[in-house]
């Protein structure tokens, strides 16, 4: 069975299609804005990218799209298109949880044993997931106020990088001279759950836009390793809880090489990492949970019922 799988969620727009585990088409097409994303341009844009690329994909049997969480405007494009093209091919959509498609990604691509705990990190989101098997969640924590990945884009922001802020960091890092060093605090030590925005605060009044290269360099050295630590060690505590055998760790921050090093460094038994390109927002995601999803939990009408604070 062919799925489309079409991701609109923020600013990335995702197309993919799959052919069971055979995956034939798979493009992110970025959007480039100077000051992030604006959720108006956001949505105009993913009306174009689909618009002009979608030619290129053969007809599919079954057409999945992000139905939420994420910009209203941006979902409606996404499930619009989705439904109007499955009217017109005569075929099923299905409406997919853009969390659930992170979380379950890894699942499809390497097909290990259930149950597992997920470390959600993107833009938008940080939680821990305990996974019994497919449509059965239980969210063990989540980020309080700002995620990750929104900290590190904001704090990039204001060093003057380019957006998404994450990679430039991660750059940067790697160019550091160890001539100064920077420490950061501890936010909610003894919680499961997560906390950026202090951090985010602290960090920021230590470095601006006007500041060295040489400074920026070991403040993003010292910055990447402090939040490696304090993910690294919210796994480790989480994992006294939960014996599992494997984990995950998706969303766009998990391309961090330092990150997955330190999370390595727990020791926790398996740990599945989806390769760095899909671990930003993509339409593979969604194809993929389709796939594992349809038939059993059905296609969905032709109403378009958006959902900007879907929950998983
Ligand atoms: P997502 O919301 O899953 O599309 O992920 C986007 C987020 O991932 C943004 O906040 C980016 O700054 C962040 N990101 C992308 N690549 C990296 C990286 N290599 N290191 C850290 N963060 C990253
Ligand atoms: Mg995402």
């Amino acid at each position: 069975m062919k799925i489309l799988g079409i991701e609109t969620s923020c600013d990335d727009t995702g197309i993919a299609l799959i052919d069971g585990k055979k995956v034939l088409y798979n493009k992110i097409f970025k959007q480039h804005h100077e000051f992030g994303v604006i959720p108006e341009n956001a949505a105009r844009d993913h009306f174009d990218a689909i618009k002009k690329n979608i030619k290129e994909i053969e007809k599919p049997d079954l057409i999945a799209y992000t139905n939420g969480p994420g910009l209203i405007g941006s979902l409606f494009v996404g499930a619009s298109f989705a439904k109007a093209l499955a009217y017109s091919f005569g075929i099923p959509s299905i409406a997919i949880n853009h969390l659930e498609a992170h979380v379950m990604l890894p699942y499809w691509l390497y097909e290990f044993e259930m149950p597992f705990v997920c470390l959600l990190i993107s833009g938008g989101h940080t939680m821990l997931v305990f996974v019994r098997r497919l449509g059965d969640y239980e969210v063990i924590s989540r980020t309080m106020d700002d995620a990750v990945g929104e900290m590190l884009d904001k704090v990039a922001r204001n060093m003057g990088l380019a957006y998404p802020g994450g990679i430039e960091i991660e750059k940067l890092a790697k160019a550091a001279d160890f001539q100064e060093k920077f420490v950061f605090p501890v936010p909610v030590k003894n919680s499961d759950d997560f906390s950026f925005s202090g951090l985010k605060t602290a960090a920021i009044r230590q470095i601006c836009a006007d500041d060295t290269t040489e400074k920026k360099a070991n403040f993003c050295f010292y910055f990447q390793e402090h939040v490696g630590n304090l993910l690294a060690e919210k796994l480790a505590r989480v994992a006294k809880k939960y014996e599992v055998k494997n984990w995950v760790i998706s969303g766009g921050v998990a391309a961090n090489k330092t990150i997955r090093r330190k999370i390595e460094e727990v020791g926790v038994a398996n740990v599945f990492y989806p390769e760095i390109e899909i671990c930003t927002d993509n339409g593979l995601m969604i194809a993929a949970l389709a796939s594992l999803r349809f038939p059993k939990f059905g296609a969905t009408s032709l109403n378009i019922r958006c959902d900007a604070g879907w929950k998983m």
